[in-house]
């Protein structure tokens, strides 16, 4: 495709990256399923190694298909480029790496993924990193927060679980005031439903595990890359201003502009960490992001419909759907998801715990699972499982309490999941 006149979304996530191959005429991108790439002569390879050329040299670093994916993220998200991995926790590691070094901290929602809390309060600090995690709806919190080592700002648009939205426009501003980035993981909403750069986002992650692969069948991340952030403006970002020893003291910024964030990823990222993408799931994610509209209309329709129907029935004590006008994110949702707001939400059961795990026992459609984003309906009971060690007080806070299950609606019959929630919570509470 050129880059003529801009496309609508639906054409994007068909067309955006790929190209009939030039060598066959294949109209599908090729699963590449290759290790390394044949050079023209020396020169070709001294050339590529030296960043002089962008081509490909080995699989860890680049590949023709999930090189494919990278592009087409970038354009769906209306960044400049993407680094594709091999998981979303990855690419919040790839993220936050060249930004960081030993003694400095990323300032972080309190609303996060399990994973990513555990990642940030507890793996990083082997690296010499650290998370402070804040209100984000305080700003005056956020702002305290900050201090000279803070590296970025990092947030969920819609967070996983408890349906809270976050005012990525606010925070971008403060953290723009503080010259650091912020990062957005936009796992929950997709840019078919929010683009956080168009608020103000300088990098924006995902788990393509969920919603872009869409049928729970490989792991994957990514990261988009606004290329609006003048790296050089301070010096807090010296992997992207200053110059890589690796390279012959080439400076990331100076060399690559808008895109020193994304060369930067893979030149020494994907060359060092090794967190790579291979070609096979790069295939799955590729076909998933070619409905991913049409699945989100439709995962949001059953969503809205579904926690409409729970919000009414006796035996459930509340829902936290974003999407509800009860919700206290409403207003937000209008601003930032006029779409919808996704499909993930929480609801507690009158019943408690004894009655959260009958729930989960009975139903027949929602598989119990740790995953979101699937075609499939999904349910997971967190008290008895992914929040199992936290404490009573903690699983409150995480919005996970004993009586709380999470659901992750997917895009089958919406009367057949109600159905299927209608006997199984008679027999919960029974
Ligand atoms: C699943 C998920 C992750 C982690 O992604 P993996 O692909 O499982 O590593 C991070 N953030 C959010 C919001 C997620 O849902």
């Amino acid at each position: 495709m050129s880059d003529g006149p801009t496309y609508g979304f639906d054409t994007l996530q068909i067309h955006a990256g790929a190209r009939p191959d030039p060598a066959t005429g294949a109209r599908q991108t090729p699963i590449y399923q290759t290790t390394a790439y044949v050079f023209r002569d020396a020169d070709h390879a001294a050339a590529l190694f030296n960043l002089q050329e962008v081509g490909y040299i080995y699989s860890r670093l680049t590949n023709p298909t999930v090189a494919v994916l990278q592009e087409r993220v970038a354009t769906l998200e209306g960044g400049v480029g993407a680094v594709c991995c091999s998981s979303g926790h990855a690419a919040q590691i790839m993220a936050l790496f060249p930004l960081m070094g030993p003694g400095c901290n990323v300032v972080a929602s309190t609303r996060l993924y399990g994973g990513t809390v555990t990642q940030f309060s507890q793996t990083i600090k082997r690296f010499g990193w650290s998370a402070k995690f804040v209100d984000t709806d305080d700003l005056d919190a956020v702002k305290a927060a900050i201090d000279d080592n803070t590296r970025a700002v990092f947030c969920e648009s819609i967070a996983n679980p408890g349906g809270y939205v976050t005012d990525i426009r606010a925070l971008a501003d403060v953290a723009d005031a503080a010259g650091i980035p912020l990062i957005v993981d936009n796992t929950s909403a997709t840019p078919y439903l929010c683009r956080p750069i168009e608020h103000g986002a300088t990098l924006v992650v995902h788990s393509t595990t969920k919603y872009l692969t869409g049928n729970g069948t490989v792991t994957g991340g990514c990261i988009v890359d606004s290329g609006k952030f003048d790296w050089s403006a301070n010096d807090k970002f010296p992997s992207l201003s200053a110059p890589e020893p690796a390279y012959h003291g080439l400076k990331f910024h100076e060399t690559f502009g808008p895109l020193a964030f994304t060369f930067h990823g893979i030149a020494v990222g994907l060359r060092d960490l090794g967190m790579t993408m291979n070609p096979q799931a790069a295939h799955y994610t590729l076909m998933g992001i070619e409905t991913l509209s049409l699945r989100m209309q439709r995962h949001v329709e059953n969503a809205e419909k579904i926690a409409a129907w729970l919000e009414k029935d006796d035996r459930v004590d509340y829902v936290t759907y974003a999407g509800l006008p009860s919700s206290p994110y409403y207003e937000r949702v209008k601003k930032y998801y006029p779409k919808g707001a996704g499909a993930l939400f929480t609801f507690a059961v009158k019943g408690g715990y004894d009655a959260c795990v009958k729930l989960v026992n009975a139903l027949e459609i929602f598989s119990h699972v740790a995953n979101l984003g699937d075609a499939r309906s999904l349910i997971i009971h967190s008290a008895s499982t992914t929040h199992r060690q936290l404490t009573p007080e903690q699983q409150e806070a995480a919005g996970a309490g004993p009586n709380v299950v999470r659901v992750s609606i997917g895009i089958e019959d919406a009367d057949d999941l109600i159905a299927d929630l209608d006997q199984a919570l008679s027999k919960a509470c029974a």
